[in-house]
């Protein structure tokens, strides 16, 4: 199976990489990345030598670097993306540009090659937020206001960034009823893992704690989100990718609703310091307040489930942080 990766070199797709080289011998992956900020090489210097790997440096939104690589292409795994809610809300323009130009460039140029099949990852923030429900108890009763979020689910972005990854869903669903292109969409939630940029809530906290430095917790800490590990979301998307149907959406979640205020304490206690490294500071513009994933129909239709479990799985990334030092440093 000929696939091609986009933004294979970020968190996710690198992992993603990993995981397909790693589990399937009939793969050949071309991963192609534009090397932005979040774009680094060193996280797949495992698999780089790989026969059945190749590295296309170049912008999504290129059509004329993206129309050959869809020739004899079975499928799209469309990962390349602007990623971080903060950099959209001080900077939209980046995230319109790749987010949704660069999602129409390759949907157009894998309808022109006649691809077999092109898989939208994106993210369960293009529904919007749920009303705070204690994680404690994180089972509201379907339909109600704080039930979590199902395919069905009104889309209603709220940033910059789930708002241009919503576009490009909807840009994608399109061409499956437009021109009976077979698209899948999988929607997951926050995900945690090693390679994910110091930028993001996770390795933001394990970073800073490691150094001693303080730890800012935007608000009063309580938004709430699900957490899956990264190498759940990557069986996700392998799966979605052979057994998804055409025009579905799918969403991934870890089964692990946390408060920030949660995710930080237990980062703290992984790496040993001290709680007095936490800092309030004034909250996100627009900050969702709880994000919760019903993913029964991957369930159901996939036969997935995440495996990791949140608590044993938060130690392990901290650990990885603490050995990787010379990774996140040079990034
Ligand atoms: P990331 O920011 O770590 O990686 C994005 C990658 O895309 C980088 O390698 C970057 O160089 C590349 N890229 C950016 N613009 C490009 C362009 N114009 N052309 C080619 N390559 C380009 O992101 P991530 O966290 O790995 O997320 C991957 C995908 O999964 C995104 O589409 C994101 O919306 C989605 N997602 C992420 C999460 C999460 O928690 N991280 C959750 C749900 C969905």
């Amino acid at each position: 199976m000929k696939l091609l990766v986009t933004g294979g070199a970020g968190f996710i797709g690198s992992n993603l990489v990993r995981h397909l080289l790693n589990t399937h011998e009939d793969v050949e992956i071309v991963n192609l990345d534009a090397l932005t900020y979040a774009g680094n090489l060193a996280s797949l210097t495992d698999i780089e030598d790989d026969p059945r790997y190749g590295f296309v440096h170049g912008d999504i939104c290129d059509a004329d670097t993206v129309r050959p690589l869809m020739e004899g292409t079975d499928a799209v795994l469309h990962l390349a993306a602007e990623s971080h809610v903060d950099r959209s809300i001080e900077s939209d323009a980046p995230f319109v540009r790749t987010n949704v130009i660069g999602t129409y460039v390759l949907l157009a140029a894998a309808l022109e090659a006649g691809v077999g099949r092109f898989v939208q990852v994106s993210t369960d923030e293009v529904y919007g937020e749920l009303p705070w429900s204690d994680p404690e108890h994180p089972d509201p009763e379907p339909g109600s206001e704080a039930a979590r979020f199902t395919e069905d689910t009104r889309l209603a972005p709220r940033s910059p960034y789930s708002a241009t990854k919503a576009a490009g869903d909807l840009l994608a669903l399109s061409y499956h009823t437009t021109h009976g292109m077979d698209v899948v969409v999988t929607r997951s939630s926050n995900n945690y893992g090693p390679f994910q940029h110091p930028e993001k809530l996770i390795p933001l906290m394990v970073t800073h704690a490691i150094d001693g430095s303080s730890l800012p917790v935007y608000g009063d800490g309580l938004n709430i989100r699900d957490w899956i590990h990264v190498e759940d979301h990557c069986r996700g998307i392998d799966a979605a990718l052979r057994q998804g149907k055409a025009g579905r959406v799918y969403n991934f979640g870890g089964d692990a609703e946390r408060t920030n205020l949660q995710v930080v304490r237990a980062i703290l206690g992984a790496v040993g310091a001290s709680e007095d490294l936490i800092e309030f500071v004034p909250d996100r513009k627009g900050h969702d307040r709880r994000y919760a994933i019903d993913a029964s129909r991957a369930h159901t239709e996939l036969g997935w489930s995440p495996q990791a479990d949140f608590d044993a799985a938060l130690p392990e990334t901290v650990k990885w942080y603490v050995e990787q030092k010379g990774w996140w440093r040079a990034v």
